[in-house]
């Protein structure tokens, strides 16, 4: 969600004549783009914000703007605490961001004029913009469809905002109510995507299968939108994140079954396989309730790999409690998890609980969790080990020499560059790799000898 904010935000300024700069220290404005949802994500943004201010001193022109839901956080307060900063939009207000940054740089320059260069070495600031309500919406934004991760690959928000009540998370209050765009605004911006090159499309949301219920009267679900996406000849892998499990209803489930291009993975985060857990968090489904969905979902279509979210640590969970957690992994045999020390947030309902589950013993499930799903992760990698998948390109490896791009499952595959193949040319390419080796959270391949790709030629 952050990384298309920031493509809109980019895509915006572009109209506006802007260019991306060739690194931060050469930018005339540095916006960071900023996320909540823990507390070691916020300590980060505060570290860079004190970094910039250093800069600021020397540069005053500088714009220094920070973007998303710590804007929308903090608000004032975050120019209280960081005067050099210039802007501070919430993440409801990225459309008409452009103007903000020209008030900005105008005032800067202003300031700059009127001081004495001795003057300029302290710090300026004080009289920086808050837009965090009642702004234009990034979706609002005629995108630049060119600003977008590669030449074959897109991000399209479907909806803003959220109406969960899970008491640990501050998204309801950063990024506000849901708000679900129409289906025929959807079908125009991946028409001109695909018209631009794109052949795969994310579609994003915080519950992207309750889209469309703010939409009265307009038969607007994410099992029609996908359905109409599916017309799109050209589009060949339509994936969407995140599922909320009580939104996994037998309409989707069809959907996921019927339409081949629809990507084989469901992330569908449980964040506890413990009852009294689920309950306290007001997740709104039991263990049984999600595995008897899964069952559902596999049952019509057994190829599908599911992916979860976890939390440790939430306040009251016991070590049983926790096992709980391990042994669910397990029954239902994830293909992929992220798993999070419980972090409180300001604001929210679990804030008032006592964080009694020490740190230690956080980090202690973190890492026994981990190796779970490690373990999981590598048995599914080694069972394709002599198979050939197709992989589309997303850009050089770690591994020099290599290129890494992901299947219709989001498995990550390596595989070396064939000789004399240039990387930008194969980057948003599709290419059948047969997989040689499995790695903890990947597999390696060679291109396979079949392979009917050419260099610069996207098959449609
Ligand atoms: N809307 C998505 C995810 C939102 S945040 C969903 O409902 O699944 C991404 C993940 O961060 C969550 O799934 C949750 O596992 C984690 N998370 C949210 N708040 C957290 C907190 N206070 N501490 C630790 N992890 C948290
Ligand atoms: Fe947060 Fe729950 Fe909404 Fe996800 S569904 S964004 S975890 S409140």
């Amino acid at each position: 969600m952050n990384k298309l904010d920031s493509e809109l935000v980019e895509s915006k300024l572009q109209q506006r004549g802007y260019e991306p700069a060739a690194s931060e220290d050469d930018a005339g404005v540095v916006l960071v783009n900023t996320c909540s949802v823990r507390q070691h994500a916020e300590d980060r943004v505060w570290s860079k914000l004190g970094k910039l201010r250093i800069r600021k001193r020397r540069e005053p022109g500088l714009v220094v703007g920070v973007l998303g839901c710590m804007a929308q956080e903090h608000k004032r307060y975050m120019l209280a605490r960081m005067p050099h900063v210039d802007l501070v939009v919430g993440p409801s207000a990225f459309g008409d961001i452009d103007d903000t940054i020209e008030q900005a740089r105008s005032r800067n320059a202003a300031l700059v004029r009127e001081r004495e260069p001795a003057r300029t070495k302290h710090d300026v600031g004080g009289a920086g913009v808050v837009v965090v309500d009642h702004g234009v919406s990034g979706d609002a934004i005629k995108r630049n469809v060119r600003v977008r991760p590669h030449r074959s690959q897109a991000y399209v928000s479907i909806m803003r905002g959220c109406n969960m009540p899970c008491t640990y998370c501050i998204v309801p209050s950063t990024r506000g109510d849901e708000i679900s765009r129409p289906i025929a605004d959807l079908v125009e911006e991946a028409q001109r995507l695909v018209d631009d090159g794109v052949t795969e499309i994310t579609l994003l949301g915080q519950t992207v299968n309750a889209y469309g219920r703010d939409l009265k009267g307009q038969n607007a679900t994410l099992a029609r939108l996908l359905r109409e996406l599916h017309e799109i000849p050209a589009l060949r892998r339509l994936a969407f994140i995140t599922s909320h499990p009580n939104f996994l209803n037998a309409e989707l489930i069809d959907a996921i079954a019927e339409l081949p291009r629809v990507a084989r993975y469901l992330h569908l985060p449980a964040q506890s396989g413990s009852n009294a857990v689920l309950k306290t968090m007001r997740r709104g489904y039991t263990v049984e309730r999600y595995k008897k969905r899964v069952d559902q979902l596999l049952a019509k279509a057994p190829d599908v790999e599911l992916h979860s979210d976890w939390i440790v640590g939430y306040p009251g969970e016991t070590v049983a409690d926790f096992e709980q957690t391990v042994e669910f992994v397990k029954d239902i045999g994830f293909a992929q998890s992220y798993v999070f020390k419980y972090s409180p947030r300001p604001g929210t309902v679990a804030e008032e609980l006592v964080d009694d589950v020490p740190t230690a013993e956080k980090e202690r499930r973190n890492q026994v969790l981990l190796a779970v799903q490690e373990e999981l992760t590598a048995a599914r990698n080694r069972a394709l080990v002599g198979q050939t998948v197709e992989v589309l390109v997303e850009g050089p490896s770690k591994v020099a020499g290599r290129l890494s791009g992901r299947t219709v499952h989001h498995r990550l595959v390596h595989f070396p560059t064939p000789e004399g193949a240039n990387v930008a040319d194969l980057t948003g390419e599709y290419v059948s790799v047969r997989v040689t080796e499995a790695l903890a959270h990947s597999v390696v391949g060679e291109v396979a000898p079949e392979a009917s790709f050419e260099v610069g030629v996207v098959e449609s």
